[in-house]
């Protein structure tokens, strides 16, 4: 595991029963409806291609790319377009791609930019929710796992760009953030 992961948090096993389950429950609400994936980059990247690719449904997907966060640990609410969405997503039935909800600031933002497109519809699948993300009112249809409040890296998550390719979820080692 190396020096600087405490622990493991979600296996390579847990995860994809995880992203399964998530499929099961997108396939059966999106019955008979075109499916719109936005990924928001670059977390979202491995939760959108598992998740993809365990749907039984056509979709087609897009990307965002905003930045919340700087290098550090904690949102800073100031959201920043870093790369848009390719098309326009008006009467579309959208599915926003997430890794992580933390204090859901991001999101809140996210969602209320998205609702000004005028999407058909506009739901949330989240790999992860953090304990936080109870306190602003979002309403996310799809969560993979609540975890605790602790900083989580690896399967598309990062500290500083780095451990986004471990293939499962951990906790970080205090003495790299501290
Ligand atoms: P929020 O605005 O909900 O506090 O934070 C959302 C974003 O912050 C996520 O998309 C992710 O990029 C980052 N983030 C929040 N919690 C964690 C964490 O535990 N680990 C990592 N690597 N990123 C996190
Ligand atoms: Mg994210
Ligand atoms: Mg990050």
């Amino acid at each position: 595991m190396g020096p600087d992961l405490e622990r493991v948090l979600l296996g390579q096993s847990e995860l994809a029963e995880g992203i399964a389950r998530l499929a099961a429950e997108i396939d059966a609400d999106y019955n008979g409806r075109e499916l719109l994936l936005v990924g928001v980059l670059k977390g979202a990247v491995m939760v959108m291609a598992d998740l993809s690719r365990a749907l039984h449904r056509p979709a087609t997907m897009d990307w965002m790319a905003i930045s919340s966060y700087g290098a550090g640990t904690k949102s800073s609410g100031v959201v920043r377009i870093l790369k848009d969405l390719d098309a326009d997503i008006a009467g579309q039935h959208v599915l926003v791609v997430e890794d992580i909800i933390d204090s859901g600031l991001t999101l809140s933002w996210l969602l209320s930019n998205l609702r000004s497109r005028n999407p058909a519809s506009l739901e949330v699948c989240t790999l992860l929710r953090k304990p936080d993300a109870a306190k602003v009112e979002i309403d996310v249809k799809y969560v993979g796992f609540d975890i605790p409040n602790e900083f989580v890296v690896g399967y598309g998550l990062d500290f500083a760009e780095r451990f986004r390719n471990l293939p499962f979820i951990g906790t970080l080692a205090p003495h790299v953030y501290s």
